[in-house]
């Protein structure tokens, strides 16, 4: 596992856009179907838009319909933190990148197989890299 990549908030908003802090800084969300990612169909890897930690293939991308884009598996379990979130009323788990602690997105049981899973994630938290072979 890589290192930690750790910023002050400051230097967070010197680095990132307003919408790329406020999602992953501030959690918050992308309105649906406003994503860059949402209808997006190349193949690559998504990166973490903060920390540049591999996170998303192609591969697992698929249309949930859901107006964000959505995967059924990151490209490693290590590279995000699951945790719990009881905000906004709500029963939710949220999904950081491991490395940076960006907020990502939630993670819901209502993926496709093999893992059931639907890691919903905020396209202005990714940062897209072709690579054919994905
Ligand atoms: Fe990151």
């Amino acid at each position: 596992m890589s290192e930690k990549v750790k910023k002050s908030d400051q230097e967070w908003r010197q680095v990132l856009t307003d919408e790329q802090y406020h999602i992953t800084r501030m959690k918050g969300t992308e309105p649906p179907f406003t994503g860059k990612y949402n209808n997006f169909k190349g193949k690559g890897l998504f990166r973490c838009v903060s920390c540049g930690a591999e996170l998303f293939s192609s591969q697992a991308k698929y249309d949930s319909g859901s107006g964000w884009p959505s995967f059924y598996q990151p490209v490693d379990e290590a590279s995000v933190r699951l945790e719990r979130d009881t905000s906004h009323g709500m029963q939710r788990t949220e999904v950081l990148c491991e490395r940076c602690d960006a907020h990502l997105g939630h993670v819901f049981n209502d993926g496709p197989q093999p893992t059931g899973l639907r890691y919903c994630i905020n396209s202005a938290a990714l940062d897209f890299e072709p690579k054919q072979d994905e």
